[in-house]
């Protein structure tokens, strides 16, 4: 398991290293310590490229549950943690970020092996958003404050807000970018004086057991952060349903997303939800046209289309619609699919066959229901869980393929022939979701009219990508709260109100 295989470069850093990690004996990180699941099983992760089996994850149960919930109360209770100085946390939490820099290679070698992505994708997405939003919310952990307040009533009082963490927190991430996920999370909750339990995807626990390992050494006190692995059905539910869990944060699918809330009304968990998408990418007639194509396709087959904001749904102004559809249909051709490793490998495989073939029927589906196929939409007749590049005509509003959100790279496109911004934000609004936007327009008032009508949690015009000051989160059935910025930080909080009377 431990050798190198012949299709990956010998030369690629710290390949050695990582396969080695992946293949090693794994535990679970309870209370600062590495402890074995209770129930002693484990389950295969896989490279999605290949099939070829990476490593053993433990298989965590509701007792291992009970005991991260366990030493997770502990810690917040500890004053080593309690009553730790912002400034301190704010250090431990810059020192958590330089490790993961010191540990770059490793951990974008171990993400691209596991999940399939680029190790380009990996190094120059992954891993650098990853570690800025550690660094980014570091410096809160000493900006965290509360205000004073002016009181009308009789009397003389001194009225102020407290900022307190809202204690024992669930974090349940998905497999799309795992360990860009993970510390979207982990981080705010440290910066804010919670304590954490994270549970990575089944598919892709390797760079959160690689991170649990760089954590255990930076000297957060014991039982700060905690990390099961295991499967959503036993882990992920006895965490949202445990009652001493004070808060879940959750990235995933809609559905999953509907059982957590469910499940943490027992103690009315603070609930922060971010789930699917089905984002509108709109072309304006006035848009520069190569960019807004070249846009498009990057906004659909990024990540082999696996992002919750991937821009599925591309409305273009009837005077562009053949240029840019025949543009997109040229990169989607020109895309070089391949293993992760692959230095040539332009998009990896999906995640899983399951995945694909949920894909595929997306597809079969829509050309069923009457749409055209303008490329990709084969199977390929290959090794590893590979999907085409593909782009739909034709398709309607009530098509599964054009409502529902895919998470491959698939792209629906449609024309449109008003000017008026009212009628194109209502076509691009015709959806349950509400994650993203991006208008593709050198007009102003278009770009600041269509940013105020589009129901969605971020608009972008004329461009893409993520930062971990912007708030980032959705509306309608996109989910609950916001992560980053400051917002995403005070999701970690409680607002404790004072009033002295003097
Ligand atoms: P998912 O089932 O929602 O999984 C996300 C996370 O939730 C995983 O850690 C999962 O554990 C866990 N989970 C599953 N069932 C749970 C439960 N009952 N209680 C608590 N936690 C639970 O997503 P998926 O199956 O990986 O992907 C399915 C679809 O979800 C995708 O096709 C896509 O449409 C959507 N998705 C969206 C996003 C996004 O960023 N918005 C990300 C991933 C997937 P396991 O890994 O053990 O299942
Ligand atoms: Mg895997």
């Amino acid at each position: 398991m431990n050798t190198i295989s012949a299709t990956s470069a010998p030369t690629i850093p710290s390949l050695r290293e990582a396969r080695a990690f992946a293949g090693r004996k794994h535990r679970l990180f309870i209370g600062g310590n590495w402890v074995d699941p209770a129930e002693g099983q484990g389950f295969a992760t896989s490279d999605p490229a290949t099939g070829e089996k990476l490593g053993e994850i433990p298989r965590g149960s509701d007792v291992d549950v009970d005991r991260a919930v366990a030493a997770a109360r502990k810690a917040m209770e500890d004053p080593a943690w309690r009553d730790m100085k912002p400034a301190q946390r704010a250090r431990l939490m810059e020192r958590l970020a330089d490790a993961m820099e010191s540990a770059m290679d490793e951990l974008g070698v171990l993400e691209s092996l596991d999940n399939g992505k680029s190790l380009r994708d990996a190094r120059n997405f992954d891993l650098p958003h990853a570690i800025a939003t550690v660094r980014y919310n570091a410096g809160w952990a000493t900006k965290l404050t509360g205000e004073t307040i002016s009181l009308s009533g009789p009397g003389n009082w001194h009225a102020f807000t407290l900022k307190e963490p809202v204690g024992v927190v669930a974090q349940i991430v998905p497999w799309n970018a795992p360990l860009a996920m993970a510390c979207a999370k982990i981080a705010p909750a440290l910066a804010a004086g919670c304590a954490v339990i994270l549970k990575p995807a089944e598919e892709t626990s390797l760079t959160a057991l690689r991170l649990a390992e760089i954590i255990a050494e930076i000297g957060f006190p014991d039982g700060v952060f905690n990390l099961i692995t295991g499967y959503g059905e036993e882990v992920g539910a006895a965490l949202t349903a445990h009652p001493g869990v004070d808060k879940v944060t959750f990235t995933g699918s809609t559905e999953v997303g509907r059982h957590i809330l469910k499940a943490a009304a027992g103690n009315f968990k603070r609930v922060t939800l971010e789930l699917g998408g089905k984002t509108p990418v709109i072309i304006m007639p006035d848009a520069d046209v190569s960019k807004a194509t070249m846009g498009a396709a990057m906004s659909i087959f990024a990540n082999a289309g696996q992002i919750c904001n991937a821009g599925s749904r591309l409305f273009v102004h009837e005077r562009h619609f053949e240029e840019v559809v025949d543009g997109v249909a040229k990169i989607a051709e020109g895309i070089k699919l391949g293993g992760g490793l692959d230095p040539d490998t332009q998009m990896g495989p999906v995640i899983s066959s399951a995945q694909r073939n949920r894909i595929h029927d997306y597809i079969d589906g829509g050309l069923a229901d009457g749409a055209s196929l303008r490329t990709g939409g084969k199977r390929l007749e290959r090794t590893g869980n590979f999907v085409p590049p593909t782009v739909l005509t034709g398709t309607s509003a009530e098509m599964a393929v054009r409502r529902e959100e895919i998470f491959g790279p698939v792209l629906c496109a449609m024309s449109f022939s008003e000017d008026d911004l009212d009628a194109i934000a209502a076509e691009a609004n015709a959806s349950d979701y509400g994650l993203g936007a991006v208008v593709w327009t050198s007009n102003l008032s278009a770009a600041h009219g269509l940013a105020r009508k589009l129901k969605a949690g971020t608009v972008r015009v004329n461009g893409g990508g993520l930062d971990p000051a912007l708030p980032f989160g959705g509306f309608k059935q996109s989910g609950w709260g916001r992560e980053n910025g400051r917002e995403g930080l005070e999701a970690y909080t409680e607002t404790k109100s004072v009033a002295i009377s003097y």
